[in-house]
Parts: C-alpha cells; sequence; structure tokens
C-alpha cells in the first residue's frame, strides 16, 4: 500500500493534487504543450470563479511567451534580437523584463547561469540533433559568451534590448521560470487560493501541497523525498534530465559557461525552493554548475532560496533553512545526509 502510495504520488504533480483535494473543492485543469514542454495548470475552488476562461488566460501567457522567447521559432524576438547582435530591438515589455530578470541572476550567480550561452546551446543542439562540436569551434564560440554585455531599456514609453556583437541569447534556463511567476500572479490576482503549476516540472504552488522530488538515479515514477510546499515554487536541474551518448560518453544539457561544454558537476539533482520561479529556475542551473560546495555557498547567502542536492557520491546536502520550510520524508536509504 505504502509503495503504490508512493508511486503514485510522483507518477505527476497532478496526481498528486487528485490524492490530496478535499472532497468539497473543485478542481479544474488544463494540459497544454507549449515551451516545448507539457505545461499543467490545476486550479482547487470553492468559490463562484470562473475557472474555465482562468485556465485559458494562463494558456493563453504561455503560447505569447513561447512565441516571444523560444529560440527554435525563427521570427521569435529573442531570435530577432540576437540576429541583430550589436543593434538595440524593441521588443515586447515582458521579453524586456525577462532579459533583465536573465542578467540580473547572471551576476547574482557569477556567471554559472549565463543567458549568453545561445551560440553554444546552440552548436550542441541538445533539443534537436545533438552533436559534440569539436574544441576549436567551442573555442570560437565560447568568445561570444558574456552576459555583461546584454543591454536592457524597459520604460512605459520604450522596450528594447541588445546583446553584443556575435553573441546568442538562450533563455530556456529561466523562461518556465518566469512564466510560472506570470500564471502565479494572474491567479492571485483573480483570487485563487489554492492551485498548482507545472511547467515541465518547473512547479509552483498556491497553498500547500505534498509533492515527491525525483530520484535522479530511479525511474521517472521514482521519488527520494516528499515535500510539504506552501506558496513557494521548486525547480530541479539535473544532468539525467536530458543527455545523449557518443562514444561511450554521456553529454548532458547543462553547460558551464567557462568551458563551453557540459559541466563536470558532483551534483546528480539539484532542487531550488524560492517564491520566486523565476530565481529557483536560474538558481537550479546555476548550482549544478557550480557544484555542491559552491553552489551550498551562493544558496545561503540568497534571501528566499533554499536547495536539496544529491551527490554523485550519494549524499544529500540541504540548505540551512529547507527542514524547517518544507518538512522532507525521506523515502529511501540510498543516499547519506
Ligand atoms: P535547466 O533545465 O533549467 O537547468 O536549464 C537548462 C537549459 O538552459 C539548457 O537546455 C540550455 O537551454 C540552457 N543552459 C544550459 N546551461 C546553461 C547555463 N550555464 N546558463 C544558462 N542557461 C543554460
Ligand atoms: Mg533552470
Amino acid at each position: 500500500m505504502r509503495k503504490k502510495f508512493k508511486a503514485a504520488l510522483c507518477i505527476s504533480v497532478c496526481a498528486v493534487l487528485f490524492m490530496l483535494c478535499s472532497c468539497q473543492e473543485k478542481v479544474a485543469g488544463r494540459r497544454t504543450f507549449a515551451l516545448g514542454t507539457v505545461c499543467e495548470q490545476s486550479i482547487y475552488s470553492t468559490a463562484d470563479m470562473d475557472i474555465p476562461s482562468l485556465l485559458k488566460s494562463g494558456e493563453d501567457i504561455m503560447n505569447r511567451m513561447d512565441s516571444l522567447i523560444s529560440t527554435s521559432r525563427d521570427a521569435s524576438e529573442i531570435n530577432k534580437i540576437s540576429q541583430n547582435s550589436g543593434e538595440s530591438v524593441e521588443c515586447d515589455a515582458q521579453t524586456a523584463d525577462l532579459i533583465s530578470r536573465a542578467k540580473q541572476l547572471a551576476e547574482q550567480t557569477g556567471g554559472a547561469f549565463d543567458p549568453t550561452l545561445g551560440a553554444l546551446t546552440a552548436a550542441w543542439d541538445f533539443n534537436g540533433e545533438p552533436r559534440v562540436p569539436s574544441d576549436e569551434e567551442i573555442a570560437e564560440l565560447l568568445k561570444t559568451v558574456d552576459y555583461t554585455k546584454i543591454e536592457v531599456e524597459n520604460t512605459e514609453q520604450s522596450h528594447s534590448a541588445s546583446v553584443g556583437q556575435g553573441q546568442r541569447l538562450d533563455l530556456g534556463g529561466i523562461a518556465k521560470g518566469y512564466i510560472t511567476d506570470l500564471l502565479t500572479e494572474l491567479y492571485i490576482q483573480h483570487g485563487v487560493t489554492r492551485a498548482l503549476i507545472n511547467l515541465g516540472g518547473n512547479i509552483r504552488t498556491i497553498g500547500e501541497f505534498e509533492l515527491g522530488i525525483r530520484d535522479p538515479q530511479g525511474e521517472a515514477s521514482d521519488s527520494f523525498c516528499t515535500i510539504t510546499l506552501k506558496d513557494k515554487s521548486i525547480v530541479t536541474s539535473g544532468g539525467y534530465i536530458r543527455n545523449f551518448e557518443q562514444d561511450g560518453v554521456t553529454y548532458h544539457h547543462i553547460l558551464d559557461p567557462k568551458t563551453g561544454k557540459p559541466a563536470e558537476s558532483d551534483i546528480l539533482s539539484v532542487s531550488i525552493i524560492s517564491e520566486s520561479s523565476t530565481l529557483a529556475d536560474a538558481y537550479s542551473t546555476a548550482v549544478f554548475v557550480l557544484g555542491s560546495e559552491s553552489g551550498l555557498k551562493l544558496v545561503e547567502n540568497t534571501d528566499d532560496a533554499e536547495c536539496i542536492i544529491v551527490t554523485s557520491d550519494d549524499k544529500i546536502i540541504m540548505s540551512s533553512g529547507f527542514e524547517e520550510l518544507c518538512s522532507p520524508v525521506f523515502e529511501t536509504d540510498k543516499y547519506q545526509k
């Protein structure tokens, strides 16, 4: 029975929701394919609100942002900014805001998160036909990586952004978090008091939910730990999430901006908890790049961030406020605390 319960917890966050909702609550959900992943909105309500139209507005936000910031859409604003590198390009206020947040978080993480990695992520092409670029190609493309060259103007009257000559933007490490925050804002504005947003594993709760954190060495349905999360986001990064193998070597999708290659991290998975999903998203990528020691320091020095890390030598490392914040229940003794 217990085992069955655990498995159900991890199958999808939606399944968790259905188990936990009380009988008086009505739940309405919507699943959308956007941002290259499955995006789920679930709103619980006892109140008389027009939830279907709220879900539709949520979906509109996802689709709109996808068309603005996706690197896989030629005509996206992000690609326009990259194609016109060195020049200021007018854009939507939210595109400008997201780029500005990305620059801020790059600064805050000492460049471990760097949204100007776009030329390199395009060369590795993890989302398309992955390949290992030559060392010469990597060295050449690395010259284009430098978040300090991003410029953003975002006032009431004008919104524009520019990158340095030859630079390409990739907001894949932060966009889902940013859009999750937009949906959270929308729900709260409309008086929603209980909801769960899950944009491809990038999660935000409004109200309190129990969630399983995936075991990086298990099946997709295995969790190593269950947490209670109230009004917060949790975002996980790990090399197991997307990778390919060539000549016996596994290459994963999180690049070290210093080398242009998959980060050689001692982390299997890192989950960041924060009220801000934007921060949690960028930090999960950055902490993975930094490794457990520097990554933990970064989190400890940041307000509104906690983390749990699973290391490649099977240890669990938690930031000082993690246990108090989310009362983790560990489901396996595979990892040493
Ligand atoms: P995440 O799954 O949130 O860790 O983000 C990984 C995605 O962010 C990758 O698929 C790339 O598009 C992009 N990315 C990879 N490495 C970095 C990095 N060091 N900084 C910023 N974005 C990155
Ligand atoms: Mg991220």
